[in-house]
């Protein structure tokens, strides 16, 4: 959803809908006779009448789709969805979260600049971050969800060219300040990219708040069902890229290898997206398949249904979490008394997700024994789908470090994300409940 295909921007931005009514609407709508479900145009390539017209598509001279990789109709149409449920203007997706996060960055950061992260992030984006970018010549500092306007400002260099975090962490479900940070971002001149995967912008629009741009692994939530792995990356078109034009010459000095054309002039509020397209896909082709992109426009459909009861459902189990003895600590934003419930309040008021953090009595150990005991709640490396899942990082991601290391790297032995899928809450607290039970014989 950029330059490639701007039919679909302007249609989408004729009306502005509820956002019940875009999950189920926007991006696509059939014409006389047409597909009422957004139709797999699984095809690698497109045919055009003259030789002529496809040099003009080559040039950017043109709008029109010619090779998939880097722009194809079903991808378009479910990106322009996500575009619309965001509030932005310019969108596109990706193979995975992880791509769409490495783009994201990767626009408009290269080798010999810096950028700011929040730490305690997903580990996939930290590793990205922390190890790849690194090896890639892009320094990244870390900060903490708590810091300080002081140390936030002392992260930055001349060299800086963005700052990042999630509206909720994975796993620890920390809320993020969007308001300060992007305050920070802008005195810097620089943009304010949020990865917004848990919420969902059923429940967070950041570009309300001032972030620039949005990922997402709509691996989690959008597609909702566990069947396909793929992300996406929203860009506002707010960022005023040409008022700090000297921290980003990628958008607005000439581009080599398009006949030096400079983004920001020739694209406006779609330049990001659009270099995104024209050279990272291009050259990377981290493309999600049409089939892929068609089962994400299912998911999104219903996400404003799901989500609700995610966030519902997770609140009621945290509750009952709570209650228990066994129970050594539990973060769940949306819990009266959680440190971080102001904030949901604020960004969040119609609910977080469906993902707890929890920590039981008893260690490893006892950990272990409790999850081997569950029956309806499942074992799986994946957070955020209709099916309710836990994952003992103690046991599974982080099972080679000794309790020390493990509290060295903030993860007490017994921390559990438990992330609450459409069961009836009621079964999965019975589950929790007879497992704990087993647990202790
Ligand atoms: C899962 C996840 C990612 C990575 O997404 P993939 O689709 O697995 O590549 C990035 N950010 C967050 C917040 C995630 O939960």
């Amino acid at each position: 959803m950029n330059y490639f295909s701007r039919n679909i921007h302007t249609l989408m931005n004729k009306v502005r809908q509820s956002i019940d009514t875009q999950c189920v609407q926007a991006g696509y709508q059939p014409q006389n006779g047409g597909p009422r479900q957004i139709p797999v145009i699984q095809s690698t390539t497109f045919k055009y009448d003259t030789s002529e017209h496809m040099g003009r598509l080559f040039d950017l001279e043109e709008s029109g789709y010619f090779y998939t990789r880097l722009q194809n109709p079903t991808n378009d149409m479910v990106a322009a969805r996500i575009c619309a449920l965001e509030g932005g203007v310019a969108a596109m997706l990706t193979s995975s979260g992880q791509a769409a996060n490495f783009f994201a960055c990767f626009n408009i950061c290269e080798a010999g600049d810096h950028m700011i992260s929040m730490s305690s992030i997903y580990g996939g984006t930290y590793n990205l971050f922390g190890c790849t970018f690194r090896k890639m010549g892009i320094d990244v500092t870390f900060i903490d969800y708590d810091a300080s306007d002081e140390e936030i400002e002392a992260a930055f260099k001349p060299n800086t060219k963005l700052l990042f975090g999630e509206t909720l962490s994975n796993p620890g479900v920390r809320v993020l300040d969007l308001e300060r940070f992007a305050r920070i971002a802008h005195s810097h001149g620089v943009p304010f990219i949020v990865d917004n995967t848990f919420p969902t912008p059923v429940h967070c629009r950041p570009f309300e708040w001032g972030a620039d741009i949005v990922t997402h692994s709509t691996t989690k939530y959008m597609d909702g069902h566990g069947t396909t792995v793929g992300g996406a990356i929203v860009d506002s078109g707010n960022f005023d890229w040409e008022k700090h034009a000297d921290k980003f010459p990628g958008l607005c000095t000439p581009d080599s290898s398009y006949h030096g054309l400079i983004y920001t002039r020739k694209f406006g509020r779609l330049a990001y997206i659009t270099k995104a397209t024209s050279q990272l896909m291009r050259d990377l082709g981290a493309i999600q398949s049409p089939q892929n992109a068609f089962y994400l426009g299912l998911g999104l459909q219903s996400l404003h249904v799901r989500m609700k009861r995610h966030s519902e459902s997770a609140l009621k189990v945290a509750g009952f979490l709570k209650t228990l003895p066994d129970v050594e600590w539990i973060h769940f934003p949306e819990l009266e008394d959680d440190p971080e419930h102001s904030r949901q309040l604020k960004y969040l008021p119609e609910g977080s997700c469906g993902v707890i953090a929890f920590a039981l009595k008893g260690g490893k150990e006892f950990g272990a024994r409790f999850i081997d005991n569950l029956k309806l709640i499942s074992i799986e490396t994946h957070v955020a789908d209709c099916h309710t899942c836990v994952l003992h990082p103690a046991s599974h991601t982080h099972r080679q470090l000794t309790d020390r290391q493990l509290e060295e790297a903030g993860i007490s032995p017994g921390l559990m994300r438990l992330s609450i899928g459409l069961e009836d809450p009621d079964d999965i607290i019975k589950d929790i409940e007879s497992a704990i039970t087993e647990a202790h014989r």
